[in-house]
């Protein structure tokens, strides 16, 4: 065997596209899919036999390229299968993270899930004003809504709370100078801080006080003929504790009243019902800082509001209609699903005790850690139940230890940071793999299962698992292969190759 026999052995696109096997996915996937994929994997089996060449192994090569042939059908259905599938999947947070930013922060609760996705095939009233036929206003719907909630004037929203404090900035300080307290001039996380806000706004940024005090005198001092604005910003996820001194935000409105200067707060975590009276303290509430007189209050639709990613505004309507007139709030504007999520998620507010039990986040945050554990232990049994049933009653013992042990979650996207809210959490010790072996695992699956490893231990947290979540995970856990060393595949999941893709004749 030479090389060029070798390199023969490879087909030619164009003949191997007339395969009955390789029109067949033709079919279902399209043409020009299909030999994309062949071209790529013919591409590649053309540098691995380079590979053999270039180590004088033709033979070995040539065997290769036989092997690869046998099974070029399904390796060419796995890789259609592959690129055809979404990669935005659900997946099991264990993490008991209630505000995950990297899995998508708040899940939306049924209604408010169910209205997004009915809206989103249909033509609707988005922007129609139905007393004068003419154009409306996007905001409008869930404005009235935000108004009677949160005591303010005006209610508007744009894309995320990022964007709001753009906004906002750049309408009303804009080749001003905007006056901030040095202790609170915080990155949030996902690289948003406040002092490259402001640059892109066009405001100068004015700094007062120092890391961990400022007083009112100091905002006093700061100000000149070009002050716009005092910004309040909630620092979110980070603390100074000890010698500290700030001004309280109805400090600041009385003074922003006497000189003219509106005063903004970024309160970060925008929530809308006192969970103070469930033992979640130190979080501001957005109704005590417009009674408190702020001007513009600004917070995100995704933290513990529990809806759809916005930033929402609400205050004074004078400031309010400055932003909404802005050529920038058209570049920033939300879209028909998030303004029928945040309508719906709003309307749940309007009964606060509904809200609770209706609002996904809210529910997580509020759960009691009995019912959270008892969660748990069911999770276990069922997992014991279901593997008896698969395996029979003799199905020996369980390849990893599992217990019911108590942990703590965390409200997540920088809110209730000092909260260590108590939970339970199903732990996994495996007894043939490891701990972070497993976690990949789970983390890789068609959906994935996220957890956090302990003491050598995988723990998934129950708070934040729902109660399908938990018929899924007890499938899952129950199967001994989770457990067993090598590489795992779902069994479920393993397509089933039929002979006669097998035996294709290539
Ligand atoms: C989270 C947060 C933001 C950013 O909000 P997004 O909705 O993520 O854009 C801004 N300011 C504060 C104080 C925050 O906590």
């Amino acid at each position: 065997m030479n090389k060029n026999e070798m390199y023969r052995m490879i087909p030619k696109t164009d003949i191997l596209l007339r395969d009955k096997a390789v029109q067949e996915l033709a079919g279902r996937y399209g043409q020009q899919a299909v030999a994309c994929i062949l071209q790529e994997i013919l591409g590649e089996l053309r540098e691995k036999a380079g590979e053999f060449a270039g180590r004088a192994q033709e033979q070995k090569g040539a065997e290769f390229i036989e092997n690869f042939l046998e099974n070029l059908i399904p390796c060419i259905r796995g890789r259609l299968d592959e690129l055809f599938s979404p990669e935005i999947v659900p997946v099991v947070n264990g993490t008991g993270v209630i505000l995950h930013t990297g899995l998508g922060r708040a899940p939306l609760g049924g209604q408010a899930g169910s209205r997004a996705g009915m809206i989103a095939g249909k033509y609707v009233n988005l922007e129609l004003d139905p007393v004068t036929g003419e154009r409306g206003d996007r905001c409008a719907h869930f404005e009235r809504l935000l108004c009677r909630i949160t005591g303010a004037e005006a209610a508007f929203a744009v894309n995320n709370n990022a964007a709001a404090v753009l906004l906002i900035l750049t309408a009303l300080a804009s080749g001003g100078e905007a006056v901030v307290s040095r202790g609170e001039l915080v990155e949030i996380g996902g690289g948003f801080r406040i002092p490259e806000v402001m640059e892109q706004s066009g405001a100068r940024l004015r700094e007062t006080g120092t890391t961990n005090r400022t007083r009112l005198s100091d905002y006093e001092n700061a100000v000149n003929e070009q002050t716009k604005v005092f910004l309040q910003v909630h620092t979110s996820n980070y603390r100074i504790v000890g010698f500290t001194e700030s001004v309280s935000l109805e400090e600041l409105c009385a003074l922003g009243r006497q000189k003219g200067i509106c005063v903004v707060q970024d309160l970060g975590s925008g929530m809308l019902t006192n969970l103070g009276r469930y033992g979640l303290k130190g979080e501001p509430y957005v109704q005590a800082s417009v009674a408190a007189g702020a001007d513009v209050v600004c917070f995100s639709g995704d933290k513990l509001l529990g809806g759809p990613q916005a930033g929402i505004i609400v205050g004074k309507k004078c400031f309010l209609d400055r932003m909404r007139n802005h050529p920038l709030a058209r570049a920033l504007r939300i879209d028909k699903f998030t303004a029928a999520a945040l309508e719906q998620v709003l309307l749940e507010y309007l009964n606060p005790d509904q809200a609770v039990r209706r609002i996904p986040v809210l529910w997580m945050l509020t759960r009691p850690a009995e019912e959270v554990r008892q969660e748990a232990e069911m999770l276990k049994e069922e997992i014991v139940r279901r593997r008896k049933e698969r395996y029979g009653e003799k199905c020996g013992s369980m390849p990893a230890r599992i217990t019911v042990e108590p942990c703590t979650s965390r409200a997540g996207g920088g809110a209730l940071p000092e909260e260590r809210i108590i939970s339970s959490a199903v732990c996994i010790a495996p007894e043939e793999i490891s701990a972070a072996k497993l976690q990949r695992r789970l983390r890789t699956l068609p959906v994935p299962v996220l957890g956090r490893i302990v003491r050598d231990r995988f723990l998934i947290d129950m708070r934040t698992v729902s109660g399908q979540d938990r018929e899924y995970l007890a499938g899952l856990i129950s199967m001994d292969e989770l457990f067993a060393g090598g590489t795992f595949r779902m069994p479920d999941m393993r397509k089933q190759e039929t002979e006669q893709e097998k035996g294709s004749g290539l």
